[in-house]
């Protein structure tokens, strides 16, 4: 088998609700897509998300499609994707960084070789240790009283007991306050975490941490910045609610770095940050030889991009914090035929083919910012 094409599509899609993030607030989600086709016509399908353009990650959706188009492409026309991992390695040696390019990639290289051989993707990475993974929620609204309403609607539906608020934009204090607002009405029926997405300086984390643990809130992600591991140390060693690392935990060297420091008490996994479905389980060996509880994190990835993270998080044995794959619920469209389910508070693991969707080709056609005249 031998790879005949590979073809970008920006896709921009529209959220049921604004989504506010510390640097952003979503309206509209952009998806990048790749399509590599063999020479005997199978297609492989990866997606990545990426949150408010370079505003959470250096790689904006146009570098991501250029740097596939340029420099990676050239690289992989007319190799057999069976060897994906080499092929990764060789785009290594010639293009640095640019996880999110690489990880789709390798989604794509994932998807062609499992439809090859007809099997989930998972089968390439050891098989499952999950059919179904618990699923957060991210109450983002802005706004606590409409944020109360959609918690108890999820615990009612049976959809989520696992509620994480963005609260790094705005007032530290009034933020903090609006989270406990929150627990108090939810009390024991579900677990409530918060993601400061950086935006905290390390006086602001003591007093606002110590409340939010008094709150009763189980897990901080990410309250200071990405390079600040020894903060991060500090205050993993002073709570005992856990930390967890997101932003400054992205390749399987930092996975180590911040493993040896103890610079996090908990690992948020995500497959484009680490460049790969492959780096990802690396990252997920690091945590299980230094003690460290995984999580499986979310770019807000539409149902491609679910199913990718969701069958690479089913292959490790204990995601210990659940996952936040509700990135599908979140959108008013879709670009799959089929969709992700949701069931007793949990994802259920795509199954089927390579990563189990099929992907519409005319909502692709229909939400690409490019005439994509090639999808047939
Ligand atoms: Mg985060």
């Amino acid at each position: 088998m031998k790879i005949h094409s590979l073809e970008v599509y920006i896709v921009d899609l529209p959220t049921i609700r604004p989504h506010h993030l510390a640097m952003h607030t979503i309206v509209t989600q952009t998806i990048v897509l790749a399509c590599m086709r063999s020479e005997d016509g199978i297609e492989g399908w990866g997606e990545v998300a990426t949150i408010g353009g370079a505003s959470y990650f250096e790689e904006s959706p146009e570098v991501i499609k250029l740097t596939i188009e340029k420099y990676i492409s050239p690289l992989l026309i007319g190799k057999n994707p069976i060897n994906f991992d080499a092929l990764s390695h060789t785009i290594g040696i010639h293009v640095k960084g640019n996880y999110f390019a690489k990880a789709l990639v390798e989604a794509t290289m994932i998807d062609l070789v499992a439809k090859y051989k007809n099997v989930p993707s998972y089968e390439l990475f050891g098989g499952q240790c999950h059919t179904s993974l618990p699923v957060a929620w991210t109450l983002a609204s802005g706004d606590t009283v409409r944020d109360i309403e959609e918690a108890k609607h999820c615990l009612e539906t049976k959809r989520h007991n696992i509620f994480k608020l963005k609260i790094g934009k705005g007032d530290p204090k009034k933020n903090v306050a609006h989270v406990i607002k929150i627990k108090e009405a939810i009390g024991g029926a579900g677990s409530v975490r918060v993601d400061v997405n950086q935006a905290w300086d390390e006086a602001t984390s003591l007093y606002c941490i110590e409340a939010l643990e008094d709150g009763g809130v189980d897990l901080i992600e990410q309250p200071l910045m990405s390079w600040n591991n020894e903060g991060m140390s500090r205050l993993s060693s002073r709570f005992k609610v856990p930390i967890m690392a997101d932003e400054s935990l992205g390749t399987i060297q930092e996975a180590y770095q911040i493993a040896k420091n103890r610079a996090a008490d908990v690992f948020a996994l995500k497959v484009p940050k680490a460049g790969g479905l492959t780096a990802t389980k690396k990252v997920a060996a690091i945590a299980e030889a230094s003690g460290i509880p995984m999580y499986g994190g979310t770019m807000i990835e539409s149902s491609l991009g679910t199913a990718i993270c969701a069958q690479l998080y089913s292959t490790i044995p204990e995601m210990k914090f659940g996952t936040e794959l509700f990135g599908p619920l979140l959108f008013k469209d879709n670009i799959t035929v089929n969709q992700i389910e949701y069931e007793n508070f949990e994802i259920i693991i795509p199954n089927g083919p390579g990563f189990g969707m099929v992907v519409d080709k005319e909502k692709v056609k229909h939400y690409s910012r490019e005439t994509v005249s090639s999808i047939n």
